[in-house]
């Protein structure tokens, strides 16, 4: 396990010799003293990612392309070891962290691999006695921010496009879960990524993150997690004009109209909501179901989710583990005092487990609860195995309520009539939209969000946009065209 930062192709001490303790969430024991990335540490990364930007934008695209490759090879590889200390680190289940999470990860490592030759420019059509090229150029040092909910798989969305694209990268994992960021940057080194090219500094957000965002040598601040720091991200990034991306947080709509298959939609609701315990911005947090079938869909539902099995993430039956820090159950078991205390039904859950073998770990249990649409629970997002419930009568209501929150980043819905899945998905303000299906990625998919959910795309050739700018060169092929001051 890599516990040290990562920088200009070393892995080193924080200059300050100063560490972050990384705990188990199955049962809060010490998983690792990790580094403590801060200013100077920031700064040098940067240097080392600027020293690098030269030669690695210069690279045949092709040559950075087949280190992308090799990088999804060696992932592949490692994916045992790589999954387990995700678990370990998250409380994410064993099961989806091998089964989905790395493999997603090598998979979206690899599309940008075969991206990095093909994302080219264009010749414009300009007046005769002229040639005018686009070439999407790099940008140079990217600083990355990434939160703790899906880390390893994080790693590849970000520093995928970037380094297809030629730039050069300093990311900064979240503090709770640095060590899949670290033992991806340790087999990037071992398939010969070039130093400096890739630089990972753990640490906090208000030290080591703000840095990226002020440091006048980052070109663009790429951001993942919450509104709330997008915002003071937006803010911060004005001083020195650097572009940001900021993919924010969510309150998903999940619509199950009454022509729906109601099989499907049930599994497919508590995949929506319950995976990862439910700490997804994509989750499907809010369930708008229509009033006609509502008892029978909920009664299926609330069985299902009763039957999860919620337990240590290393074990393979596990379907939930705990949620990831001991401050962020707090605030999800906050919000089930809220819900509760603004009269809301709770149909299942509403606690912490009460098995003893889970006592000293991060655990709730997978809970939904019918509350009106202007609740808090049902605005805010939770970020926990917490689903609120609505009904509906019409279309145009259903819309209205998965329409009503200031996110706009995933939604789905539930229906055997091809028109109104067509006309419903058009208007969803959302993203993503996932129709008989929910939580559906793909490296080739663009992935971002509206309203406080923030602006940009991860994946596909948006990401690739993301992460160049389009540099005009005009040439004049013609010596005797008229010049405006010819004497
Ligand atoms: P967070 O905003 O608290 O932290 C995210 C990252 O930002 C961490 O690395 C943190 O250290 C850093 N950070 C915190 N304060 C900072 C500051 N002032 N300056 C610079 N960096 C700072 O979010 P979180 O709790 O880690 O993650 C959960 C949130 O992430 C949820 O809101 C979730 O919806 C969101 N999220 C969004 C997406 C998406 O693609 N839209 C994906 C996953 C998670």
């Amino acid at each position: 396990m890599q516990t040290k930062l990562f920088i200009g192709g070393e892995f080193v001490d924080a200059a300050d010799g100063a560490t972050v303790t990384s705990l188990d969430p199955h049962d809060g024991s010490v998983l690792a003293e990790v580094a403590e990335a801060k200013q100077e540490d920031v700064d040098r990364a940067v240097t080392a990612a600027k020293g690098a930007f030269h030669h690695w934008s210069r690279l045949a695209a092709a040559d950075r392309g087949r280190l992308l490759l090799k990088l999804a090879d060696a992932i592949e590889a490692d994916a045992d070891n790589l999954a387990l200390l995700e678990t370990r680190d998250t409380g994410h289940p064993l099961r989806d962290t091998l089964g989905l999470d790395v493999l997603r990860t090598a998979a979206t490592f690899r599309y940008f691999g075969g991206m990095a030759d093909k994302f080219q420019g264009t010749v414009v059509p300009v007046e005769q006695g002229f040639l005018d090229y686009v070439v999407p150029e790099a940008l140079g040092v990217i600083g990355q921010i990434v939160p703790w909910n899906f880390p390893v798989m994080f790693v590849s969305w970000k520093l995928g496009p970037a380094l297809a694209a030629g730039n050069c990268v300093v990311m900064k994992p979240s503090e709770i879960t640095p060590l899949s960021a670290l033992r991806v940057a340790e087999l990037a080194a071992e398939v010969g990524f070039p130093p400096g090219v890739i630089n990972v500094v753990p640490g906090y957000g208000q030290t080591a993150g703000q840095r990226l965002v002020d440091h006048p040598d980052v070109a663009k601040l790429s951001f993942t997690g919450s509104t709330d720091v997008g915002k003071q991200i937006a803010r911060g990034a004005a001083d020195t004009l650097k572009q940001v991306h900021l993919e924010l947080g969510g309150k998903g709509a999940n619509i199950v109209f009454d022509d729906a298959n109601l099989a499907a939609a049930v599994g497919g609701t508590a995949f929506g909501i319950f995976h990862n315990q439910g700490q997804a911005c994509i989750a499907a947090s809010r369930l708008i179901v229509h009033e006609s079938v509502k008892d029978e869909f909920l009664e299926r539902l609330v069985s299902l989710a009763g039957s999860i099995r919620v337990g240590d993430p290393k074990d393979l039956n596990t379907e939930m583990g705990p949620l990831t820090s001991a401050l962020h159950r707090d605030r999800v078991l906050s919000y089930l005092e809220i819900a509760a205390d603004e009269g809301g039904a709770v149909l299942v859950g509403g606690k912490a487990p009460a098995e003893p073998s889970l006592g000293s770990g991060y655990y709730i249990e997978p809970t939904i609860v019918e509350t009106t649409p202007t609740a808090r629970a049902a605005q805010e997002e939770v970020f926990g195995p917490f689903m609120v419930v609505h009904t509906f009568k019409t279309d145009e209501e259903a819309l209205e309520i998965a329409n009503g929150t200031a996110y706009g980043l995933g939604g789905g819905l539930w229906t055997s009539d091809l028109s109104r899945a067509h006309k419903v998905a058009r208007e969803l303000r959302a993203g993503m939209v996932w129709v008989n299906s929910y939580k559906r990625v793909n490296p080739g998919s663009p992935f971002g969000g509206m309203g406080v959910s923030g602006y940009g795309r991860e994946m596909g050739f948006e990401a690739m946009r993301e992460y160049t700018e389009p540099k005009a060169t005009w040439i004049n092929i013609d010596a005797n065209l008229p010049a405006f001051y010819r004497r």
